[in-house]
Formats: C-alpha cells, structure tokens, sequence
C-alpha cells in the first residue's frame, strides 16, 4: 500500500455536486460548461479562441492536422517529453527531428534547434516540461526567422509564465492536457488555444465530425472526428480551474519544503527553480547521481508507503522509435537519455501536507545518501 501517492487530483465536494448536477440534467455531451470553461481559459490567459477537446494528445493531433502537416513533412521535437508529443506527428505521416534537452532544465536546448531545421520543417513542438517553460521567446524569434509555426506542448503548465507571459499564448497555437497527472483535471480533457480565428474554426469543426453552422445549420465541411469534451467532464475541472492559483500557490510552497529539506544532499541535483518567472511544479523531478539505481530507489520507497516514478520518456529510445528511426539515443541525446534513465518525480499535489512533504524528504534523503 502506498500512503502517499506521487499524485492525486484537488477535487472539493462543490466540484463532485457541480458533475452531479449535470448526470442529473440528462444533458452528457458538449454543452453549456465546455462553452463557460473555454469562456474563462481564454479570460485568464487574455487569448482569442480556447476549445475544449476529449484529451491533451487529441489537442496536438488537431494542431498538426489544421496546420497542414503531414507525409514529407518534419516537425522539430525535444527527445524528453511524454511520448504523445512525438506519436502525434507519426499518426499524421510526418516525421519527427528529436532535438537533446538541457541537462538541468530537462527542456528542449534551443541552442541546437537551428541544426535540426530544413526545408522541410513545417512546425516546432516545444514541450514546458514539468511545468517549468522552456527557452520560448528565443525560439518563437527563430522560428518565425524561418517562418514556421510553433506548436506549444504546454500539456504540463497551465499557469506556467515566463517573460511575464502565460506560456500556452506564445506560439502559434498552445495545447493543454487535463489528465488528472495535471494540476487541474476534467479526468480526460484537453485545451486548444489560438489568437488565429480561422485556425480555431478549423479546431471546432474538426472536433465535431466535420460540422460547421452555417445559417443555423450544419454543414458537413470535413471528414471530421469526436474529439468533444462532455459537459460533466467540463463541470468538474472549472471548479478547479477558478482555484487555479491557489492550487498552484500550493505546489510551490511544497516545492519550497523539498528544497529545504534536500538542500545539499548528497548524490541528487535538485530541479532548476526559476526566480523570476511561475513553475506549476507538475513534477517535482529530482536526478540521482550515475551510481544510483533509480529503478531500486522507486522500490525502495515504495517499500515505505511513498509513491515516485521517471518523469518522462527518452523518446528515440522507445521501441517505435529505435525501430523507425534506428538512432543510437544515449549518444545522440546524452541528456534525454540520462533524464530517462536517473530522473525521479516524488510525490507533489495541492493536498499532500506539509508533514507528509518533509517526511518524503527526509526518507528519500536517507536513502539517497547511503547511496541506495
Ligand atoms: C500529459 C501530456 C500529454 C498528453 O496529454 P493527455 O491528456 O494525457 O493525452 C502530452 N504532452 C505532455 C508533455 C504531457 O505531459
């Protein structure tokens, strides 16, 4: 049994009555709350278009879908993300240019994002991984240089800002998850948000089976999907979602409890901690030094009732990839490679106390210090 999990959702009794409400309004699918939960995303994040969507990867396969990518097309990835973020370029025929990550910040190294661009690099997926933005204002320079759009993978950070700006509203379209792994949760969901009206028309009329309203009636314009969002999937994450802050207040002072109670540690890096800008602190992902056995540690913890786990995938190092790619990713991508491999997420979510946050700590760090 794990006494305290690596995560669990911040759902009040208002949220459960608020879903209860509508089971009890027999009206299940796309509805009032989608449209109210799109109205306030796209008031905190001062943004034109928000659309609501079944989940975060559907969100992303609909971005490169509007755009127009597909077979002959590259899309420019960092090689540690979840995995969602590179099978959606391969779902539509195109082709994946894994891009290293920075050791510390485990986000994409713009640095060496311009050797990976050709001529025909159609987007740029850059992912705000684990909650913490990655080097976005240089890159939204170097791509619009080149004149291609930037798909910002924000699954992990909404409320996320760098440059004192909502990360999400930078690039050309930015993509949220609500996966109950996220800070906010609708159980399955996801956010399209976009500044380009025609390209969010095109998001709405995808998700609904191809239907755009014309005249008050519905036109068959697209061979579209069901990728909607139900209305009591909505209802439940917009309680959250106007608590938003809090809960994100919340992350960050248990972020703080782990930096004290880890400072110098031996045998760890602890994550990077931005000073001027916001981390959702979705993951609270630590590195163990080479001679560590992570994989034990995640037992060994677990033995004492704490849940951890990896924080994210070397992608190229996956089956699908080392088969259709046939990289040799521990060189090609030393530091997503190690990420993968040494990376550790203890437990972090609005409800953990702090006792139970200095008690991880404290556990971890005797573990961690014998050199277990
Ligand atoms: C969670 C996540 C996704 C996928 O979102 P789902 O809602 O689970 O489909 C994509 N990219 C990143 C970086 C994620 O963390």
């Amino acid at each position: 049994m794990t006494a305290i999990p690596l995560t669990s959702p911040s759902i009040s009794e208002a949220d459960i009555d608020t879903v209860v409400g509508v089971l009890r309004s027999g009206m299940l699918v796309q509805g009032e709350h989608v449209t109210a939960l799109e109205r306030d995303v796209a008031k905190y994040l001062d943004i034109r278009n928000v659309v609501a969507v079944s989940n975060g990867t559907a969100t992303l396969h609909l971005a490169l879908l509007s755009l127009g990518i597909g077979p002959g097309d590259e899309v420019i990835v960092p090689a540690f993300s979840y995995v969602a973020t590179a099978n959606v370029v391969e779902i539509v025929g195109a082709r994946c240019v894994f891009v290293d990550v920075e050791a510390d910040s485990c986000n994409i190294d713009i640095a060496k994002v311009p050797e990976a661009v050709t001529d025909r690099t159609r987007a740029m997926i850059p992912v705000h991984e684990f909650g913490l933005a990655c080097d976005i204002s240089p890159l939204v320079d170097l791509a619009a240089a080149n004149n291609i759009p930037i798909i910002e993978d924000a699954a992990c950070a909404l409320g996320t800002t760098r440059d004192n700006r909502l990360v999400g509203t930078f690039g050309r379209v930015g993509s949220f998850s609500l996966h109950p792994r996220k800070a906010v949760t609708s159980g399955e969901g996801g956010l399209l948000v976009t500044d380009d009206d025609a390209l969010a028309e095109q998001f709405r009329i995808m998700r609904n089976h191809g239907i755009q309203m014309r005249d008050e009636r519905m036109h068959f314009v697209a061979a579209g999907f069901n990728y909607r969002m139900t209305d009591f999937q909505a209802a439940l994450v917009r309680g959250q979602f106007a608590r938003l802050d809090e809960i994100l207040d919340r992350r960050n002072e248990l972020a703080d409890i782990y930096f004290d109670a880890l400072a110098g540690a031996q045998n760890i890096t602890l994550p990077v901690r931005p000073r001027d800008a916001r981390h959702t602190w979705q993951t609270f992902h630590v590195m163990l030094a080479e001679e560590i056995d992570r994989d034990s540690m995640i037992d060994l913890l677990k033995d004492r009732g704490i849940g951890t786990n990896y924080g994210a995938q070397c992608i190229p190092a996956q089956d699908y990839y080392q088969k259709n790619y046939a990289s040799d990713s521990r060189e090609m991508f030393p530091n997503a490679w190690r990420a993968y491999r040494q990376g550790l997420a203890l437990p972090m979510y609005a409800n953990l106390s702090a006792t139970e946050a200095r008690q991880v700590a404290h556990t971890f760090r005797a573990l961690i210090e014998r050199g277990k």
